[in-house]
């Protein structure tokens, strides 16, 4: 890591005593593993910190030391702010009180679209997880980092690669399983939890999804809708398992998840092909992501926004073709 973001990380955090630490609306494994694992370093750094996200932890996480300090509303008096894994201020949701414009923030992400939107920006799109960049940060601060921490920092790199078979995983995030398995978390243990166990039901679910997915112009693409989510009665909204799966298709260029939200609006769920890219098709619908797995949530009816979302992929792939002749 470089030593003058370190240092500068590192004067900030000692300035403070109460630090909230916030993470992405729909929090995934990575989302949740460096809230907690940048939370229990500053405690042993006899920080108070407060851990939000607007969003409930969801199931799969749960069984993560710490979960049950996240909270959905925060309040009172901090001295510092720090993002994880959020690409833009947008993705914190309403979690940060208005009040809170003026303090200094510290933005640790690793999306290739994050729109530095911190006082201090920390974005290093070489990194496979937000996870591997707090296990920088510990090292070259000289943090311990205990089991219990290796645990949250493990289980975003395992996420976010969908265990190591992401096409940007490298020696560098190798290396950083090693001395995370050196300090005690057991991957074949966090692989289980956090993308083998799942409900019956949300199988039952991708089933009906599967049956729905259309193939136009090397793009695969289905919907999960509300209705199909009350027949099933699942409740929680992250489809990335099923956009994930189905992203081995031969036949796709890409894949595109639509999700109906309870609150009217759709997320969407992108991934291409090793060599093609859905970031900037994530980020010019107001998203964000990496150049394999991007996202981003509209408004508007399911059909408007397959319309919208499908003509911008099309355009990326079309691009790609034009770029590679
Ligand atoms: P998902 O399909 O939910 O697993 O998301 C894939 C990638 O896209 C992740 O890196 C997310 O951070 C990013 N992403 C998903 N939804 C959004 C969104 N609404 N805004 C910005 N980035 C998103
Ligand atoms: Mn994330
Ligand atoms: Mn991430």
């Amino acid at each position: 890591m470089d030593p003058i973001l370190s240092e500068a990380i590192s004067a900030e955090i000692e300035q403070a005593q109460r630090v909230l630490l916030v993470t992405h609306v729909g929090p995934d494994g990575d989302a949740i593993g460096s809230l907690l694992g940048l939370g229990a370093l500053l405690e042993a750094q006899g920080k108070e910190v407060t851990l939000a996200c607007e969003d409930p932890v969801p199931e799969s996480y749960r069984f993560l030391p710490g979960s049950d300090a996240v909270v959905q509303a925060t309040g009172g008096r901090y001295d510092l702010l720090v993002s994880l894994d959020c690409s833009d201020q947008r993705r914190m949701g309403d979690v940060v009180p208005e009040n809170l414009a003026g303090l200094p923030l510290i933005n640790i992400d690793h999306h290739l679209t994050n729109s530095r939107f911190g006082t201090i920006n920390w974005v290093d799109a070489s990194a496979v997880a937000t996870t591997q960049m707090v296990l920088a940060l510990a090292e070259a601060l000289g943090w311990r980092v205990t089991r219990q921490v290796a645990i949250c920092l493990l289980n975003g790199l395992v996420t976010d690669t969908r265990s190591f078979r992401t096409s940007n995983v490298d020696l560098a995030a190798m290396r950083a399983v090693l001395r995370l398995m050196e300090a005690g978390a057991s991957l074949p243990e966090i692989a289980r939890q956090a993308l083998e166990q799942r409900p019956l039901a949300s199988v039952r679910l991708w089933a009906d999804a599967v049956e729905d997915l259309r193939l136009e112009d090397g793009i695969l693409w289905t919907s999960v809708t509300l209705d199909m989510r009350q027949r099933h009665g699942m409740s929680e909204n992250d489809f990335s398992g099923l956009a994930n799966s189905l992203s081995g298709i031969r036949e796709a260029s890409a894949v595109v998840v639509f999700t109906e939200r309870e609150d009217g609006l759709v997320d969407v769920g992108m991934r291409a092909s090793p060599g093609l890219n859905v970031a900037g098709a994530a980020l010019r619908l107001g998203g964000g992501g990496h150049p394999q797995a991007a996202g981003c949530t509209l408004e508007g009816d399911l059909r408007q926004v397959q319309d919208r979302v499908l003509a911008e992929v099309r355009r990326s792939l079309s691009e790609r073709v034009a770029n590679a002749q």
